[in-house]
């Protein structure tokens, strides 16, 4: 499980993804988790850093699409219109047929695309579960579901474990220095 739960890389935000990097890597689409990823849990407001990241990639000529297991769809609507990304609501995942419905509305193949989440056994085993470059990033805030803070005590020593490895700083993602925080 360890395993297929391992993240390809660790980043501390989305924003802290080097976009060159990505696309270096051959990444040419990238599925992005909404709740504590680009958005806080249950919340509509973009942080700057977060749309400045975004154009950043749609000028990179990257494809986006928002994957969420959220049941507002309204809300995960708005987000991603003014983002000028594309949605997949409902996606249930870590299961793999949200993720093959993105990777049908961008046009991509799992090896050309990367998913960025907050969450080990939703995003990360989803991607990997899809053959998709699976990235963690640190939750954006505090506040989220009872559920998920209890998911959290078993995330956390696993992330531990995977910052001990190296698994943040492969392939120079991210800021090495931002690794230690
Ligand atoms: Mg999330």
């Amino acid at each position: 499980m360890r395993n297929f739960a391992k993240p390809t890389f660790l980043a501390d935000s989305v924003w802290a993804v080097k976009l060159d990097a990505l696309v270096r890597l051959g990444i040419r689409a990238i599925i992005l988790d909404l709740d504590n990823t680009i958005v806080d849990w249950n919340q509509s407001w973009l942080r700057p850093q977060v749309r400045e990241w975004v154009s950043a990639a749609q000028e990179r000529g990257l494809g986006l699409c928002l994957v969420s297991n959220a049941l507002r769809s309204g809300r995960v609507r708005q987000i991603a219109s003014q983002l000028g990304a594309l949605v997949v609501l409902r996606a249930g995942k870590p299961f793999p047929g949200g993720f093959r419905r993105a990777l049908e509305a961008l046009g991509a193949n799992a090896r050309s695309t990367c998913a960025i989440g907050d969450q080990v056994f939703t995003d990360v085993v989803g991607a990997n579960w899809s053959g998709i470059t699976s990235i963690l990033v640190e939750p954006l805030s505090p506040r989220e579901s009872p559920h998920t803070r209890l998911i959290r005590l078993i995330e956390r020593p696993l992330r531990r474990r995977w910052m001990r490895q190296g698994v943040k700083t492969a392939a120079g993602l991210t800021d090495p220095m931002a690794a230690r925080k």
